[in-house]
């Protein structure tokens, strides 16, 4: 599904992002002198690459998608990559679904609840009577909205516009159709029209008679608030930080003994959600997995290893 986005003031070039088809993966692109290049990602071949986002910061463009189903690590996650001009993507966290915009991340996994994570924390939405969520974009034309599409527990597809500040819910269809993976821009909106074929037997048009009807937010939506724990974008600075002094210090990993040491501290430990983050562990004070426990050079943050 393509994503178009505004560009540099004070023109406000727009820019088109999408993914195409290579050798049966579905590979980023953006549209650069009229035509679809690949963004190059640095992603092995095999690796699937969906659901662009994008946004002007600046000086440059910075995307996030979704990527995986690679290697031995069939899963995926949200990516990013802060500057088109020099592609890098880093992983930011377990996602089929999500976006960055700003300092927000927005994601999910297929079937789990809707994170927003941003500097005051992390909310936690979900919806009831959906059974998996397909694509979460936001609106250029209004970035507090999100455009969610999925699939209701029966089979029933969905398109909204979801506003968790101002906490309002519109239901997009285009002359019965649902506007399936909406991307609106510049007033209009595109979605992927079922075809004749199965369900993915699908392709791009620009909705003719877009109606958007108001839902009860109350009867679908529901949240909460993560306490006492850092955000992941604080998670993401720590884990980073971390990440340097081990890489400073020589790339030198704990021996068995100090791991097993620390894992059992951190096993009885307050701050220690052994549930937390696909059942890698978190701790709450620091906001790193059981990966940070494996760094030589890594600390408890209060002093317990
Ligand atoms: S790192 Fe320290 S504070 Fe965090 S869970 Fe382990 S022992 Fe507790």
């Amino acid at each position: 599904m393509p994503f178009i986005a505004y560009g540099e003031a004070p023109d406000f070039e727009p820019k088109a992002f999408c993914c195409l088809m290579l050798n049966g993966k579905w590979k980023l692109h953006h549209f650069y002198n009229g035509k679809w290049e690949r963004v190059n990602t640095g992603l092995p071949d095999d690796a699937t690459e969906c659901s662009p986002t994008a946004e002007w910061r600046g000086d440059k463009w910075r995307l996030s998608f979704i990527a995986g189903g690679f290697g031995d690590d069939r899963r995926y996650y949200l990516y990013r990559i802060d500057d088109l001009d020099n592609p890098i993507a880093e992983k930011v966290c377990l996602a089929d679904v999500g976006f960055i915009w700003k300092n927000q991340i927005v994601y999910a996994t297929r079937g789990g609840e809707l994170s927003i994570s941003g500097i005051q924390g992390t909310k936690n939405f979900h919806f009831n009577d959906v059974e998996w969520l397909y694509r979460v974009s936001y609106n250029p034309d209004n970035p507090h909205e999100l455009l969610i599409s999925g699939q209701k527990k029966g089979g029933y597809i969905f398109s909204w516009i979801f506003n968790p500040s101002k906490k309002y819910l519109y239901d997009l269809s285009d002359n019965g159709d649902v506007a399936y993976k909406a991307a609106l821009f510049n007033g209009k909106c595109y979605y992927a029209k079922r075809g004749n074929g199965g369900f993915e037997d699908r392709h791009i048009v620009m909705a003719q008679n877009l109606r958007i009807s108001e839902l009860s937010y109350d009867d679908i939506v529901g949240n909460s608030q993560e306490a006492n724990s850092p955000s992941i974008l604080k998670m993401l600075q720590n884990f980073t930080n971390a990440t340097f002094r081990w890489a400073s210090a020589g790339f030198k990993i704990a021996d068995d003994e100090t791991l097993a040491k620390r894992q059992a501290i951190c096993d009885t430990c307050q701050y220690w959600k052994a549930s937390a983050r696909l059942g890698m562990g978190k701790c709450l004070k620091c906001g790193c997995t059981s990966l940070k426990l494996k760094f030589d050079t890594e600390k408890c943050p209060v002093g317990k290893w």
